[in-house]
């Protein structure tokens, strides 16, 4: 970290702000991390989710997150790649691991359970039911989660069609699991960015529907990610709600007294961990060549039309009206654009620096090198984020760049 602040001329061992990052003018896009934010998030699922919160490591898998989460209060995680359980395992030793992935290599699952102590695996199916028995020797010591298909109804991003056993077809296979599970839980997704609780109480009729159906004891209940943050255009009902409806609905499922609840966020955890800065490069009416895009941390904003909150970072302020600007990325790619709309000044201009928020979610994670374009650059900064759903009265956008004191 501190090598970085050189790099960027900024002195180290001292709080930065965004803004100083801008005035040192980097040439590379810079994500801009803050663990204090992530840190808060962990502690508000460890203390207020009514059950154990996981960790969905695909959203963020960088280190320094892992162990901020760790330090809020994380302890077990959802992975889903051999790569993943390694990664955890070797960045925290004493985590609880769970290979959540319903369609597993065979090699993984042994390495695992093998190596690296993984006993809590999920499936969809009679076949990874089967891999997972050969796998593991026919362990007796296994928490298996059979994932049932929910709607995506209420979320931005579906999860509906590539896993999941259809609730027709729910029964045979929790009865086969339920005969090789030390513990047997059902787990779902109800997709990414849930805008409303209901997501969950529709997906727990589901999982009611099933266990009525195979009439089998289950120990775990797994609402898995879904959770959201905060966006232009997407700013969702306080989590606490997400919490009671969830609660209400898993108080009145028939399974054991001492059955457990756990959920898996990924985006929830990290959105707010990470945002990038970039420059323009070029602009060319009410579009903005930028030095970061689909290719870098912006798949989303280019492939599914997320729109991250932006600020221009200029001393002293543009006073210009904001108008809406779309962005393109630096790859010779014209797939490479971000429609946005993205609300700056209307005077924003080549050499400009543009604070692009919430990217700690499948934003950096995505990253490649195509066309020679990639960074990793990374300081970590003292701002709040640029919009919280873990900050009472947050500030909405266009706040980044001044430290805001809580
Ligand atoms: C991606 C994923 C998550 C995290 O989802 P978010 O919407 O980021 O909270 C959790 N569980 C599973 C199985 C996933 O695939």
């Amino acid at each position: 970290m501190h090598k970085h602040h050189r790099a960027l001329g900024v002195a180290p061992n001292k709080a930065v702000s965004v803004l100083e990052i801008a005035k040192a003018r980097p040439v590379q896009p810079v994500t801009l991390i803050r663990p204090h934010a992530a840190r808060r998030a962990a502690r508000f699922f460890s203390e207020k989710f009514p059950g154990r919160s996981l960790y969905a490591v695909k959203a963020n898998p960088s280190p320094a997150l892992l162990e901020t989460l760790w330090e809020g209060g994380i302890t077990h995680y959802d992975v889903a790649s051999i790569a993943e359980v390694r990664l955890v395992a070797r960045t925290l030793p004493d985590a609880v691991l769970c290979f959540m992935h319903p369609v597993k290599a065979e090699e993984a699952i042994r390495e695992a359970y093998v190596t690296h102590g993984v006993r809590t695996f999920s499936l969809d199916s009679q076949e990874e039911l089967d891999k997972i028995v050969r796998a593991t020797d026919g362990a007796a010591d296994l928490t298996l989660c059979v994932r049932l298909r929910v709607s995506s109804d209420h979320s931005k991003l579906s999860l509906a069609s590539k896993f999941g056993v259809d609730l027709a077809d729910a029964a045979p296979l929790l009865m086969a699991a339920r005969q090789v599970a030390d513990a047997l839980g059902i787990c779902f997704h109800v997709g990414s960015q849930a805008m409303s609780p209901q997501a969950y109480s529709d997906a727990m009729a589901r999982v009611r529907a099933a266990i009525v159906s195979a009439a089998v004891t289950v120990d775990v209940i797994d609402v898995g990610g879904g959770f959201p943050s905060s966006y232009p255009g997407m700013e969702p009902p306080p989590l606490e709600r997400y919490f009671r409806t969830i609660h209400e609905a898993f108080e009145s499922l028939p399974v054991s007294y001492s059955a457990e609840l756990w959920c898996e966020p990924g985006r929830a955890l990290s959105a707010e961990y990470a945002s990038l800065l970039v420059r323009v490069e070029r602009r060319r009416g009410d579009e903005l060549y930028i030095n970061d895009g689909a290719y870098g941390a912006l798949f989303d904003a280019a492939h599914i039309g997320w729109r991250f909150p932006v600020s221009l970072l200029r001393e002293p302020d543009s006073h210009a009206r904001s108008i809406g600007f779309s962005f393109y990325g630096p790859t010779c790619d014209d797939m490479d654009r971000m429609a946005g709309p993205f609300e700056l000044p209307a005077d924003t201009a080549v050499g400009d620096f543009i604070e692009i928020g919430m990217l700690g979610a499948y934003g950096c994670a995505m990253r490649t090198a195509f066309n020679g374009f990639t960074s990793d650059e990374t300081v970590e900064v003292e701002d709040e984020p640029m919009t919280s759903l873990y900050v009472e009265q947050a500030e909405p956008a266009h706040v980044a760049g001044r430290v805001i004191k809580l």
